[in-house]
C-alpha cells in the first residue's frame, strides 16, 4: 500500500464539484485516510509550491491556491502516487486525456482542478505539510 497527497483546488470547490471528485477517488479504489477543508494562507501556498518559486507563474499560482477553500486528502491505494496522477491527467486540461479529472473539470493550465504528489519523497513531505500525525 502507498499513500499520496491530493488537493481539490479552489476552482473545483467554487464550482461545487467536491462530491464528483470524491466519487471518482472512491470509484478508483482509493481509501481516504484523512480529509480536511482548508483555506491556505498565501504564505502556506508559497511554501507548498516552493519548488516552483523561480517560475514565471509562481505568484499567480500562489494567489490562486490561496483564493478560497481547498480540500486536502490523504489517499491510500496500491501504486497510489502514479495512479492518482493518471486519474488527474496532464497539467494542462487541454492536453489531458479524455475522462481524466483535469480534462473533465480543469479550466486552464493554472486552474486545473486537482493536485497530486509526483514521487515518494514529495508525497511524504506534502502529507506531513497537512497531516501532522
Ligand atoms: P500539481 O503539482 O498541482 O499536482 P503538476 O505536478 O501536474 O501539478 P507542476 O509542474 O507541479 O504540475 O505545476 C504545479 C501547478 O502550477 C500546476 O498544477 C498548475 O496549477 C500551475 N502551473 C504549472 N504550469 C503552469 C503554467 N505554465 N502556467 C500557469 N500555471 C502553471
Ligand atoms: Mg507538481
Amino acid at each position: 500500500m502507498e499513500r499520496t497527497l491530493a488537493i481539490i483546488k479552489p476552482d473545483s470547490v467554487k464550482k461545487n464539484i467536491i462530491g464528483k471528485i470524491i466519487d471518482r477517488i472512491e470509484a478508483e479504489g482509493f481509501r481516504i485516510v484523512e480529509m480536511r477543508l482548508v483555506h491556505l494562507k498565501a504564505e502556506e501556498a508559497m511554501n507548498f509550491y516552493a519548488v516552483h518559486r523561480e517560475k514565471p507563474f509562481y505568484a499567480d499560482l500562489v494567489a490562486f491556491m490561496s483564493s478560497g477553500d481547498s480540500v486536502v486528502l490523504l489517499l491510500e491505494r496500491e501504486n497510489a502516487i502514479v495512479r492518482w496522477r493518471e486519474v488527474m491527467g496532464a497539467t494542462d486540461p487541454a492536453k489531458a486525456a479524455p475522462g481524466t479529472l483535469r480534462r473533465l473539470y480543469g479550466f486552464s493550465i493554472e486552474r486545473n482542478a486537482v493536485h497530486g504528489s509526483d514521487a515518494r519523497d514529495t508525497a511524504a513531505a506534502e502529507i506531513g505539510f497537512f497531516f501532522k500525525s
